[in-house]
């Protein structure tokens, strides 16, 4: 019965998966969905690939998966990927079964698989990964994955203890998660490689695990990143496996060392974020037995997606493009410092404002830090979406002089109320549910730009 239960829910997915390809729809959550309905082990059914990673984390997930998805197919490896669809369970299902056999087992060689916080519970009893990189654990939207203890408490619940967990040293909620037994492998960057920043409103981690005692920091990032100890106990921040000891911006290189080696690396992106992502992406890789020549060579021809960063010109305008997490205050702080610290004068910037922000708490504005953006170099400012003056009012509270502030409802207006005579150099920041949106921006962008350069 139950081997029918499976391959009645197998053709009813797969038959899905044909005609909305057909139609050309979105086919990467529908069928495992309805495979799910018909057969609730339907994952533990089928043959996973020789070797499964999961990759979560609040922030970071799609940015590592692309990335180790992209090296992994340039080394010749066969990969099943779900970054471009659903992380859920559906999601997953959809994934494994566009990639097998008609009995469900596995053609590809690796997956990779992005998996939600919250949906570990009913991923990982069903496919048991190899490998689980996690890149950090932040509070998020209090829909979503609300608090790092409670997230902390799913996965350290649902990851078994025979998977390798690559974790990230300078997140103590990150470092101390998975079972003790876990093979573990800890990554991070050197204390030479950016500065101390401005102190965070958010601290998630602030007694030792082990004693009850306060933490000492020896040095904080951003957030709970950074190093810290117990007073009290030997407790302290994990020394990391492989570590970014260096960054050269002019010449566009990073310095990684691990087991004794000193390696070079294309620098992809210096937003710290992303060191973290890169960090943490060649510890996997050099976990799973490639080699350097194999991940830096791909490196050098590797890109982060144009839906997550872009940067382009249009007449005088120089136009970026950037993911910025909606309704995550840490993912957002973290994008505000960026853009602040970038070189340049007379910069604006302007929120392609997330419509589901309307129907959820405005609080998550209030743990993010708007103060990055009190900067010089920023001269406009431009709040949109049905929050817009939400923010106006959190950008006020952070002391931002409101005459650089303009405010709409219209997510897709940006453009329209921007004054293209004061800054030259715009960037557009917008959720992972408003790429529409934004491009709509973009365009409106270019065209403002060439107008300006012809007339
Ligand atoms: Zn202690």
């Amino acid at each position: 019965m139950k081997k029918v239960r499976f391959f009645f829910a197998m053709l009813s997915a797969r038959f899905l998966l044909y005609v909305l390809k057909l139609l050309g729809r979105n086919a990467t959550f529908l069928p495992g969905k309805i495979a799910l309905k018909i057969d609730k082990d339907f994952l533990g059914e089928l043959t996973p690939p020789k070797t499964v990673i999961a990759v979560t984390g609040t922030n970071g997930k799609t940015t590592v998966s692309n990335l180790l998805n992209s090296i992994l197919l340039k080394n010749n490896y066969t990969v099943t990927n779900n970054s471009l669809g659903s992380n859920v369970q559906a999601g997953v299902a959809t994934a494994l079964l566009a990639d097998s056999t008609f009995t469900g087992k596995a053609k590809k060689e690796i997956a990779v698989l992005e998996v939600d916080e919250r949906s570990s519970l009913r991923i990982y009893p069903y496919i048991k990964p190899d490998y689980l990189i996690c890149n950090n654990i932040m509070r998020d939207s209090l829909a979503r994955n609300a608090h790092t203890e409670f997230i902390s408490y799913i996965i350290n619940k649902s990851v078994p203890s025979t998977t390798k967990v690559i974790l990230n040293a300078d997140d103590l909620v990150c470092a101390s998660l998975a079972p003790d037994n876990c093979e573990r492998v800890y990554f991070g960057l050197g204390i030479d490689t950016q500065h101390e920043e401005a102190p965070s409103y958010l601290q998630d981690i602030v007694y030792c695990p082990d004693c009850g005692a306060s933490l000492t920091p020896e040095y904080i990032r951003y957030s709970h990143i950074g190093r810290l100890h117990c007073s009290n106990c030997s407790f302290s921040s994990p020394e990391p496996d492989f570590v970014i000891t260096q960054i050269d911006r002019e010449n566009n290189a990073f310095t990684l060392q691990h087991h004794g080696k000193s390696e070079q690396y294309n620098l992809i992106n210096d937003n710290i974020v992303n060191l973290y992502n890169f960090c943490g992406v060649i510890a996997l890789l050099t976990t799973i037995g490639l080699s350097y020549e194999q991940i830096s060579s791909a490196f050098e021809s590797t890109k982060i997606v144009k839906t997550r960063y872009d940067k382009l010109s249009a007449g005088k305008l120089t136009i970026t493009m950037q993911l910025s997490k909606g309704q995550n205050p840490t993912a957002c702080a973290r994008c505000f410092s960026y853009v602040a610290k970038l070189p340049g004068k007379n910069k604006a910037i302007i929120f392609v404002g997330d419509d589901f922000e309307a129907s959820e708490s405005p609080c998550w504005f209030f743990d993010s830090n708007y103060s990055y953006l009190n900067d010089a170099s920023i001269n406009q400012i431009i709040f949109t979406g049905p929050r817009s003056k939400d923010q106006y009012l959190r950008a006020q509270i952070a002391g931002i002089d409101t005459d650089k502030i303009r405010i709409s409802c219209d997510s897709k207006s940006g453009a329209d109320i921007l004054d293209i005579e004061k800054s030259m150099d715009i960037y557009v920041l917008y959720g992972p549910y408003m790429v529409k949106e934004a491009n709509i921006v973009k365009q409106k962008l270019i065209q403002l730009g060439n107008e300006e350069s012809v007339s």
